[in-house]
């Protein structure tokens, strides 16, 4: 496969949008496969109980595996909870059980409770995975756990549905994300827009599509993930969509949407 450029320094990009179905999960585990199709090293933190990326990536997640709730409350390193995919072997997940459900509550009366994702991202935790990028999935909504993947992250993806209501709640999530480059990490920078679930028979789709490029700019990436039945199928067979039918239309759009996100990257390094 065509050589994507690697990054000068580690990416870690959280997936946030407080609205639930807008294709978070999705976009994180088919960024994180053709990235490692690409023969770049990535890591994926599930970090929704839920647990859906990790299903998607092959990997164990029954309440007790090692996971990152145990990461978060200092039990365990992140290089212990990760666990091989299903796909190539440089891409890896740290799962996400049902035992994170409490976690939100749990976190609060601890030390550095915005800051436990981060320090368990430092360098020496790294240092056997070595990851090019991280990918950390959100869960639903702008409690604990997603201050944490904004604090332990340099920048944030966020997909957004070409539906009704794509734009609503969006004024919150950034609101959210300023909060957070005042207080707890400056660095933070909205880099990504993947506009997903596009359907090019509604003009609905189209408005939308437009009004988040004039409102975004070159922030959103040229790609647009398309509506397509087999990407949503891809999960029930623990496969991301770049496996389970490699010449889709659903994987092609985010091989190039990978592309995309890797060319920049290399050029934000360069800068
Ligand atoms: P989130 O993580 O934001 O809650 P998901 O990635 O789980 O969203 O996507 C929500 C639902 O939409 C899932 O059932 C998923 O399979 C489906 N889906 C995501 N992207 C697409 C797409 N491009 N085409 C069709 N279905 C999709
Ligand atoms: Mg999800």
């Amino acid at each position: 496969a065509l050589q994507l450029p690697r990054p000068a320094r580690r990416r870690v990009l959280t997936v946030a949008n407080q609205k639930g179905g807008v294709g978070k999960t999705t976009s994180t585990v088919n960024l994180a496969a053709a990235l490692a199709l690409h023969h770049l090293k990535v890591l994926v933190i599930d970090l929704d109980p839920q647990g859906n990326a990790s299903t998607a990536l092959g990997v164990e997640h029954r309440s007790g595996t090692p996971s990152i709730y145990e990461v978060l409350i200092g039990e365990i390193s992140l290089a212990d909870a990760a666990a091989p995919s299903n796909q190539t072997d440089n891409l890896v997940c740290v799962p996400a059980t049902i035992d994170l459900a409490g976690a939100e509550i749990e976190l609060v009366s601890m030390a550095a409770r915005e800051s436990r994702l981060k320090e368990a991202l430092s360098p020496e935790a790294l240092d056997s995975l070595q990851p090019d990028y991280v990918f950390i999935d959100c869960p639903p909504s702008l409690g604990l756990l997603t201050l944490n993947a904004m604090v332990a992250a340099q920048e944030v993806l966020i997909p957004i549905q070409c539906e009704y209501y794509a734009l609503e709640g969006l004024s919150q999530l950034l609101g959210n994300i300023e909060l957070v480059q005042q207080h707890l990490n400056p660095d933070l920078d909205v880099s990504t827009i993947l506009l997903t679930m596009y359907d090019g028979r509604t003009k609905l789709a189209d408005q939308v599509t437009t009004e988040v490029r004039n409102h975004f700019q070159e922030r959103v990436l040229k790609t647009v993930i398309p509506r397509s039945v087999k990407v949503s199928e891809a999960p029930g067979f623990g496969q991301t969509i770049i496996t389970y039918d490699p010449g889709s239309r659903g994987a092609m759009s985010y091989l190039d949407a990978a592309k995309e996100l890797a060319v920049r990257g290399a050029e934000m390094g360069t800068t």
